[in-house]
């Protein structure tokens, strides 16, 4: 009757037993190599503990580089035949782990509620059926990958490092994709949790997956972490983790050439409009940044709400929070359990206290957190200014900060004032204002009246200091795998070039090449000295300064101004006054580069006259070059309207829709060779998915493209979407590069080069894409263009749009 009258909840423990167990059959545990355990080379164990206690659970093996060697080269060996198993067979190999994952689904569950603190309720309901459910879903891909994935083959031996968090989960995005793709793996858990990945080894084991294809190296970053990222005989690292560890992993691996894939951190917005409905607002906001004690990357951290329902919705929200249960992780009852670490709790503990230092106002609810292990209470923040710390900084705790708004234009510029983007919540009853807002925001996810879904066919990833490449969906196997014809790269030498000599009598004493006339007078040609092309314009370099352009004899063919650091900003700064050209239709952009490719045929004769001027190449091989340029054009017109989203049926009520977005603004540094092609070939795709460029022409052979700025301006291409700087190509892409306004850097120069541009990357997150040297063969249909160049012209953002009454 008691119960009944208070209607209190009563204990509801799960048995932690056939875990304890299965702890003390395996205590101390060792790594797996080649499907094997072994010792680690160091002999030496580190304690893994549980946070709900501060006691520890067993040992675990703490690896060092000599591990690392051992279990690269087991991976490298593995390769050999995994990545020939044709795709049936891998296929098989998922299935079965999938299978067995739903088998040990409980132990999973409890296993990883104990050891890093999160509740049974999230591991048995959330990560344990999604780490299934992505085995599943890419047991698939490796079954199709032959026919849907022609012209690729896999990166090979991939190094893989995930946090703490998402323990199993994290694995299973990491391992799944990988293994599809018929790589194989080195893996490391995170230091506090690596017990799933543990029971995760054992199933490979039972299933029979071939020694060597996955190798899982338990122990402290410093050791393992390092080692892997440092590996010569490693082709890849995918890394989720810290911003922080994030930068210094691509500072580490610039100009290696190794394939890179970076999921770091966020601070998301989660937008409450004033026609929401506030109640399932609350339920969203517990699961956006209480869900797993706010320890999730993707956590609606920032409640923005419309000023004329803050109060209520804060009222509403301070008496949910005083109902939640934070308490023992194995009672399935419990809505919060613990942080994963003393260190975390500090840091949480730390910036709790900033916040309040810096004027904000905090609350928290009135019962008291359990003692013994590591916990929080959840915690609100208002009064909050968006430029203070606690507004700009990834806690990483169930720590909310909420401010207001008035208007949608606000609400977007609000979320967007952040070094992130990796999610966001939208909130409303109205469509047509969640389905306006979504695309606005710069985030990898946008989720309209919900939050923190996840599906394996569905990619996320982030923008921006969230890091970079997708994990899920289709776009997710690119990171992955490699075009099949770069493995030949290395011995493709650029076409023959056939100089043609000049002949002396054309040449007039200051060097520059004349006619002549029927009279026998040589008549000097009317100067013409192209400037930069900014916003439309043709506009003096700030140096004032001009450059010579010589042909392959030395002598001078032309002059072009010599761009410096002033005019690449003043060239981002132009892109600016384009920002319709994303928004506009396809339709027009086609349009527009059909008319380009239309320009430029009438003039062919004298583009191609250029190239053999600038070049020395033969006649019909420069008329071959302009001819495939337009071609081109007609190429990417064509892709313009075509290259478009999908929608995912993940399992829910309603559709994801996968936009594909531009990246925003491009810097191009073009190739030295094929001074037309391969600067039609970069600036066609970025343009026609959206974006805007600021392109550093071929250095030595400038004209081409400078003799682009007539066609550009007869073809009704609006100002500001390309803009044209020459100069010296190396310290302009490093410009570039450093613009915070500029999202992503291709670079088709020197291997140095390359790698300066993956250094100065680093600053701010931004996508690159670098040749390290490499020649590419622009004439061809297959390197010269294509759907490598579409994918890297855009991102694709998913929008979950849920429906039904
Ligand atoms: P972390 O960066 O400290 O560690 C992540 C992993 O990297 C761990 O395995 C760690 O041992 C290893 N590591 C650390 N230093 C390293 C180094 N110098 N070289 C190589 N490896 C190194 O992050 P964390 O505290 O474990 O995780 C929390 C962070 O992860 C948060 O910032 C969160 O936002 C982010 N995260 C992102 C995603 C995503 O998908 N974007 C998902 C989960 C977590
Ligand atoms: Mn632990």
């Amino acid at each position: 009757m008691d119960i009944f009258a208070t209607m209190e909840y009563g204990p509801a423990p799960e048995a932690v037993t056939p875990a304890l167990d299965w702890l003390k059959q395996h205590e101390p545990f060792g790594l797996l190599i080649n499907n094997q355990w072994v010792k680690p080379a160091s002999g030496q164990y580190i304690d893994s503990i549980n946070p709900a206690t501060g006691k520890p659970l067993t040992q675990v093996a703490a690896a060092n580089s000599g591990d690392v060697d051992a279990a690269v080269a087991a991976a490298r060996t593995a390769f050999e035949s995994w990545g020939k198993t044709p795709g049936h067979i891998r296929a098989r190999y998922m299935y079965a782990i999938a299978r067995h994952i739903q088998k040990h689904s409980r132990l999973l569950a409890v296993l990883e509620a104990l050891d890093n603190g999160k509740s049974i309720r999230e591991t048995r309901d959330l990560d344990i059926p999604l780490v299934a459910r992505h085995f599943y879903y890419h047991a698939g891909w490796a079954q199709l990958k032959s026919t849907e994935l022609p012209g690729y083959e896999p990166v090979g031996v991939v190094g893989q490092i995930i946090p703490w968090n998402f323990p199993l989960l994290m694995l299973a995005w990491k391992i799944a994709p990988a293994l599809a793709m018929g790589n194989t793996v080195v893996l490391k858990p995170a230091r506090y949790t690596s017990l799933t990945a543990l029971k995760f080894a054992e199933i490979m084991q039972e299933v029979g997956l071939p020694p060597g294809v996955v190798n899982i190296l338990t122990g402290e970053a410093s050791q393992v972490g390092e080692a892997l990222v440092r590996h010569s005989d490693v082709n890849k690292i995918a890394f989720t983790g810290s911003t922080d560890v994030g930068r210094s992993i691509r500072r580490t691996t610039a100009g290696s050439g190794k394939k890179l894939s970076l999921e770091l951190g966020g601070k998301s917005p989660f937008i409450v409009f004033d026609d929401a409905d506030l109640d399932s607002v609350v339920e969203g906001v517990v699961d956006a940044i209480w869900f797993n004690q706010g320890q999730v990357c993707c956590a609606g951290s920032r409640l923005l709400v419309q000023e004329d329902i803050a109060d209520r919705l804060l009222g509403k929200l301070r008496a949910r929070m005083e109902k939640l249960r934070l308490g023992n992780p194995l009672d399935k009852a419990v809505d919060m359990g613990a942080i994963v670490s003393p260190g975390q709790l500090k840091e949480i503990e730390r910036l709790v206290a900033q916040g309040v230092e810096e004027g904000a106002e905090m609350w928290q609810p009135s019962w008291a957190c359990p003692t013994g292990g590591y916990f929080f209470p959840p915690t609100l923040f208002t009064n909050v200014s968006p430029a203070t710390t606690i507004a700009q900084v990834e806690i990483f705790g169930p720590v909310l900060v909420s401010m207001t708004f008035r208007t949608p234009a606000e609400a977007v510029a609000l979320a967007n004032n952040t070094r992130y983007g990796l999610a966001a919540s939208v909130w409303s009853e109205n469509i047509n204002l969640a389905l306006d807002v979504a695309p606005k925001i710069k985030a990898g996810s946008v989720w309209i009246n919900c939050t923190n879904m996840f599906d394996a066919s569905s990619g996320f990833g982030g923008y921006r200091e969230s890091g970079f490449g997708r994990e899920g969906g289709k776009e997710g196997l690119y990171e992955y795998v490699k075009p099949i014809w770069e493995a030949q790269q290395t011995t493709h030498q650029p076409d023959e070039v056939q100089l043609i000599l000049p002949d002396e009598h054309e040449k007039h004493e200051n060097g520059y090449r004349t006619v002549e006339t029927p009279n026998d007078f040589v008549l000097p040609p009317i100067d013409r000295t192209p400037k930069l092309f900014i916003k439309g314009k043709q506009v003096r370099p700030d140096s004032g300064y001009s450059l010579d352009v010589y042909d392959p004899e030395h002598h001078v063919v032309g002059q072009v101004g010599e761009g410096n650091r002033k005019d690449i900003r003043n060239a981002v700064e132009a892109t600016h006054t384009a920002s319709g050209w994303a928004s506009g239709t396809t339709h027009n952009r086609a349009q527009i580069l059909y008319y380009i490719a239309e320009n430029l045929a009438i003039r062919a004769e004298e583009f191609a006259r250029r190239i053999v001027q600038q070049t020395g190449r033969a006649n019909a091989d420069a008329a071959n070059e302009v001819q495939t340029a337009i071609s081109r054009l007609f190429s990417y017109a064509a892709w313009t309207d075509k290259y478009e989203g999908t929608v995912h049926r993940p399992p829910l009520r309603g559709v994801v829709l996968a936009m594909k977005e531009p990246i925003g603004v491009i810097g191009i540094a073009c190739p030295e060779e094929y001074p037309l092609l391969g600067f039609i070939s970069l600036v066609a795709p970025a343009i026609a998915m959206g974006n805007t460029v600021v392109v550093i022409p071929s250095q030595q052979s400038p004209l081409s493209a400078t003799d682009c700025y007539q066609v550009f301006e007869t073809s009704d291409l609006p100002d500001g979407v390309v803009n044209i700087v020459t100069g010296d190509t190396d310290a302009l892409s490093q410009v570039l590069t450093d613009h915070d306004d500029v999202d992503a850097m291709w670079y088709f120069g020197s291997a140095e080069g390359s790698k300066r541009v993956e250094l100065t990357s680093a600053g701010n997150m931004k996508r690159t894409w670098v040749n390290y040297g490499h020649a590419r063969h622009w004439l061809d249909a297959v390197q010269g263009e294509g759907e490598e160049f579409l994918r890297e012209s855009t991102q694709v953002k998913n929008i979950w749009v849920p429906y039904g009454e």
